[in-house]
């Protein structure tokens, strides 16, 4: 019987028709999506969580779409840097992020010839083991495009070693104004499903399960589609579409686990332990079919430049393209000021400099939002901080107790919880910033998380040495796995079978 149930957690953010104008009839049809070409890209080393990777390349050499421009350095929990244009490598130099990371950086002159490797084309025909596509995956450089940016491989393996049952892919982009989840699925249903149902497998899960807002019909109806299409080829597999409340923030996997397991997951447990499950965003699974399917490393994604200072677009940008490159191609900015902001409105960074920001792995939105003037006052005691908070925090009371230094205290009252989502900062009428003080006190609990992942990869058969890319040069890291695919799928004890389209021609 179909589940009729909606999902959701208690509090969060409901933002309504006011901040969430893809809600709105019209505009979902007129959504324009839009490609960029920049006149240069900088690729930072690190757009993930963990070490930055090392430039490959030098100032001066010449670069085809889809090489490798930066390598984890051996033995680090890493992913490698790949460019989504041609051209010559003019700078390699430190930039610093709008979150404050400094990191090397390689810089590119598109000579907009958009020459590419030839190692990029359709895999035809062949089998891969789990071994296989985790290896293709970590060399594509594709980390966790909703989030954190954790390294994909290191969580598929992670999954795999916990044996997780449910695989759950993330649609339920609840940020205000950002449709860039949405729209890749609309324009790539079966890339989302493929890859999801890929790394499914990998992961030796049972059940594929697509979690969505119960308001986006028409991407609903286009995951279904592509259900259907390919559920022949997916025998093993179990599906499943499960519908959300709308409410903000739906998609971050503790929520998502009170929401479906009715489990309250403790700081640095996972869902992989506790539920038996794994969560992964869906565009995400699409950069990861376009590794498996097309050899496509992860050189451009969806992003949306949208607020209330502008219109709505989405647009596919190559990966280091300068925000400034982007705004060039958006007409309809209001005048008078704005401010820009790297991410969404309510937990994003403001950009001061966008020549020197670029787009990188994680970037799904850049708000373009009018300058609001909140008079600041002190608290009035009005308790909306508290009824909005997904965590079930007071955020006025530990607000309060970091102001007077009482650390203790305030981690008493569980402020180690707070998953920096914004919505405090949002409702408070006396305009006090109480996100930046809880979310950063909080910060040190985000290390646990990241090292418990490194903890997981490195237990296992697969070492953080063997995560890391040890070959670089003119290639796409990818093709090294065309040669050793056939012969090795056969042997492994893990061997799956990733059926491709039968038509498709190297
Ligand atoms: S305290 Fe943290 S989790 Fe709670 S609403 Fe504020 S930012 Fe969100
Ligand atoms: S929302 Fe602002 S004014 Fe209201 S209780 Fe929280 S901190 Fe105080």
């Amino acid at each position: 019987m179909a589940d009729r149930r909606r999902y959701s957690f208690y509090r969060g953010l409901f933002t309504g028709d006011v901040l969430n104008f893809s809600k709105r009839s019209p505009f979902v049809k007129e959504i324009m999506f839009e490609r960029i070409y920049p006149t240069k890209i900088i690729l930072p080393m690190k757009m993930h969580s963990g070490v930055p990777a090392v430039p490959a390349v030098e100032v001066g050499d010449y670069v085809r779409v889809g090489q490798c421009v930066g390598v984890p350095e051996k033995g680090t929990f890493s992913v490698p840097v790949h460019t989504g244009v041609s051209g010559k490598v003019t700078d390699i130099s430190d930039i610093r992020l709008p979150n404050g990371i400094l990191t090397p950086s390689v810089t590119i002159k598109n000579d907009m010839k958009r020459t590419r490797l030839d190692s990029i084309r359709p895999r035809s025909g062949f089998k891969l083991s789990a071994q296989e596509s985790i290896g293709i995956i970590r060399d594509a450089g594709i980390c966790g495009m909703g989030g954190e940016g954790l390294p994909t491989a290191a969580k598929l393996k992670r999954a795999r070693t916990e044996v997780v049952r449910d695989f759950l892919v993330n649609c339920l982009q609840s940020e205000p104004y950002s449709t860039s989840d949405l729209v890749a699925i609309t324009e790539y249903p079966d890339y989302v499903v493929l890859g999801s149902c890929a790394c499914a497998r990998v992961v030796g899960a049972s059940k594929c399960v697509f979690l969505i807002s119960e308001n986006r019909t028409e991407q609903r109806r286009s995951l279904q589609n592509s259900i259907d299409k390919i559920r022949a080829d997916f025998k093993d597999l179990e599906f499943e579409i499960k519908l959300f409340r709308e409410r903000f923030p739906q998609g971050y996997y503790r929520l998502v686990a009170r929401a479906i397991y009715g489990k309250n997951l403790a700081l640095g447990e996972t869902l992989e332990k506790s539920c038996r499950a794994v969560l992964f965003n869906c565009s995400t699974m699409l950069a990861c079919w376009e590794a498996l399917s097309d050899n496509i490393p992860m050189m451009s994604r969806i992003i949306s430049v949208t607020g209330d200072a502008s219109g709505g677009h989405n647009m596919l940008v190559p990966i280091g393209t300068p925000v400034s490159e982007v705004l060039s191609n958006v007409q309809d900015i209001n005048n008078g000021s704005y401010r820009l902001i790297w991410g969404n409105c309510l937990t994003g960074i403001e950009i001061r400099n966008p020549e020197n920001t670029p787009i990188v792995k994680t970037t799904s939105v850049i708000s373009v939002v009018r300058k609001a003037e909140v008079p600041r006052t002190p608290c009035i005691h009005c308790g909306l901080c508290s009824e909005c908070c997904p965590m079930n925090l007071s955020p006025n009371t530990i607000y309060e107790m970091l102001n007077q230094g009482l650390r203790q205290k305030a981690s008493e009252e569980g402020a180690r919880e707070c998953i920096a989502c914004g919505s405090c900062s949002y409702v408070c009428p006396a305009g006090i910033n109480l996100t930046t003080a809880i979310a950063s006190f909080a910060g040190e609990g985000r290390i646990i998380e990241i090292n418990s992942l490194l903890d997981n990869s490195s237990a296992e058969e697969m070492s953080v040495e063997e995560l890391t890319p040890s070959y670089v040069g003119e290639t796409s890291l990818l093709e090294n796995y065309t040669e050793e695919d056939e012969g090795s799928s056969k042997k492994s004890p893990d061997s799956i079978t990733l059926p491709f389209e039968k038509d498709k021609e190297v």
